[in-house]
């Protein structure tokens, strides 16, 4: 019982040991970037997947200028006489406020005083100006009464729009709020909602029902991304233009109605594909106008404040952590239940493995986008990858136990029969000579009856270790079967292998291991038997020389034991060795 719950404390140590290691590894790899398109592109995956495009955000409406009103306009940009009657119409019919997404830096004629006597007379209009890269001045009126905002967005490296502006910081300094946050927050005041800094460092924000969280380098799947300005990650909830819009001709022709417009945000905007000013995000399949990205900023902003529903949610990096080691252990724990399975007989199951990685890949998709949908970004493509290198890792681990059990002598450690039949078979290739010992303990049946059979499994341990300290580190030394231990000798002639058997035999004396049913000793003795063979006759089968080591083997026992006996048969190049040596 006892016994059991520790091992259970050692396998669960075992386990979150390799899940931290393996985590800390694959986290150090996506501190480089390496799977930041990936966790970028599961993010988008889970957004398409989730937008619908029943919702209407019933704030907004949008004034757009197609290709249509431009022909009917006659001009682009359109006149300032136009933009001004245009405002007029919307104003009459009491909006919250009136964003004109076009830039006015220049007067169009005809109609630039018209446009200034609008401009000062309806206080709910906010123009914009562009401060990043190339800048565009705002109208100059607007400026004076401070009714400008930033119309710049901001693009990731794919072209895509995951991140909402809600100020930007000109060059020289000077943060300007956006579009998105200027319409917003004027909506947002009457009804007594005003931002308010929950922390020191202004990375956290109370805005009504909800918390704006200002976008930091690493956040979510991000790697060092650009944090200027006060960025937050958008959480795109409908598919594209799921604004009610109307286009700026039926506006003009008198279309518009108090319901359309009343307490609502009015963008106005360019929608023409001539105009350029399109964009990519990860939910429209096909590029939408630069108004759109506004509306949908501005409906996820109100979403937050007046709902509290969130936009993306990231975890501190420790818990991205955390979430890391959490599925690398249990995929460990996982495969470790197929590894280690009595039933494993020959090689490791791999497609097992396989379907309950793949199973467990499917949980950790299904969580993260469960997650996803109560508005947490988590990485995937980090557990994904620890998961795979986790199981990987257990295999090689595994497979490498197998083969060391399937090429070692359980009880005394050095290889076994098995083993040394395939090294035999390579060593007669790869030699130009070799020697073979053959050592049989003498007595030892008596051995056994007399000290029993846990005493004469101790004996042969150390019989064992006493052969593996007698020899090189390139000599094999295996457990032919029962008492009796074979040793292989590469480029060692028949004399140096019986100098090698004598040694072994001193040391196995040495042992002075009591042997009292012994007639040779009063230790645990040997009897030796070795075979050579050296080039040309190599092409002798290996078995021919177990055949040769055994029979002097033999000759040894029948000639008292506790002895070495040379094979009778050696190849030409020995005996030649040994008559020059002789004469
Ligand atoms: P000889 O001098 O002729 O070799 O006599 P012997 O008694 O050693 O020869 P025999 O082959 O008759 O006996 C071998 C004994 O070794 C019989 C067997 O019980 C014992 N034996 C074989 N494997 C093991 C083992 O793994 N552990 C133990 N304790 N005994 C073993
Ligand atoms: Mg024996
Ligand atoms: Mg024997």
């Amino acid at each position: 019982m006892l016994s059991q719950l520790k091992h259970q404390i050692k396998k669960g140590r075992q386990t979150l040991a390799v899940g931290i290691g393996v985590a800390g590894a694959i986290s150090a790899a996506a501190a480089c970037g390496l799977f930041e398109s990936f966790e970028i592109q599961v993010l988008d995956q889970f957004l398409r997947l989730r937008s619908s495009d029943a919702y209407v955000d019933e704030r907004i409406l949008v004034v757009t200028i197609g290709e249509k009103d431009i022909s009917t306009a006659g001009s682009w940009p359109i006149n300032d006489g136009v933009l001004a009657e245009l405002i007029q119409r919307i104003d009459e019919h009491k909006p919250a406020s009136i964003g004109i997404d076009l830039y006015r830096n220049l007067p169009v004629q005809p109609g630039a005083d018209e446009l200034i006597e609008v401009f000062e007379s309806i206080p709910r209009v906010i123009g914009i100006e562009r401060v990043i890269g190339e800048a565009v001045e705002p109208h100059q009126t607007l400026l004076a009464l401070s009714r400008t905002a930033a119309s710049d967005l901001f693009v990731d490296d794919d072209g895509k729009i995951r991140r909402g502006l809600l100020s930007v910081v000109s060059p020289s300094g000077e943060v300007k709020q956006t579009l998105t946050s200027v319409l917003t927050l004027d909506y947002l005041y009457p009804l007594g909602i005003n931002p308010e800094p929950l922390d020191d460092d202004g990375l956290l924000l109370q805005l009504g029902k909800g918390k704006l969280k200002r976008f930091e380098p690493n956040d979510g799947g991000y790697v060092r991304a650009d944090m200027g300005g006060f960025q937050v990650l958008m959480n795109y909830r409908q598919k594209f233009e799921r604004f009610e819009s109307v286009s700026m001709s039926a506006v003009l022709a008198g279309e518009l109605t108090d319901e359309m417009v009343r307490d609502r945000i009015v963008l106005v905007g360019a929608t023409a594909v001539s105009t350029n000013d399109w964009f990519s995000t990860p939910v429209g399949g096909d590029q939408v106008a630069g108004v759109y990205i506004h509306a949908h900023m501005i409906s996820q902003m109100l979403d937050l404040a007046l709902e509290g529903k969130p936009l993306l949610r990231v975890l501190p990096d420790y818990a991205e952590f955390l979430w890391t080691v959490l599925w690398a252990a249990t995929s460990m724990l996982l495969s470790r239940s197929v590894l280690y399975s009595r039933s494993l007989k020959s090689g490791l199951p791999a497609w097992q493995l396989m379907a309950r990685l793949l199973a467990l890949g499917g949980g950790l998709g299904g969580a993260a986008y469960g997650l996803f949908l109560a508005s947490w970004w988590l990485p995937v493509a980090l557990p994904t990858v620890s998961m795979a290198a986790t199981v990987t890792l257990g295999m090689v681990y595994r497979n490498q136990q197998l083969q060391n059990l399937a090429a070692f002598d359980e009880l005394t450690q050095v290889a076994n029969r098995r083993y040394f039949d395939q090294h035999l078979a390579e060593s007669v290739k790869t030699n130009q000579q070799l020697s073979l010992i053959l050592c049989d303990v003498d007595y030892f049946k008596p051995f056994n009856d007399l000290y029993g059979h846990p005493a004469g499994d101790r004996c042969l341990q150390q019989v064992a270790h006493a052969l593996r300290l007698a020899v090189r580190n390139s000599d094999l030394v295996a457990r032919y079967g029962g008492e009796e231990f074979v040793v292989v000798l590469p480029e060692a002639d028949s004399k140096t292998g019986a100098a090698v058997a004598e040694r072994i035999q001193q040391q196995i004396g040495a042992l002075e291991i009591a042997h009292e049913g012994s007639q040779v000793d009063q230790w645990v003795t040997l009897s030796c038997g070795v075979a050579s063979a050296a080039a040309p006759d190599f092409m002798l089968p290996p078995l021919r020389l177990v055949e040769y080591a055994d029979q002097a083997l033999y000759e040894a026992k029948q000639a008292g034991r506790n002895r070495v006996m040379i094979s009778r048969w050696q190849s030409l190049e020995d005996k030649k060795a040994h008559s020059n040596e002789i004469a």
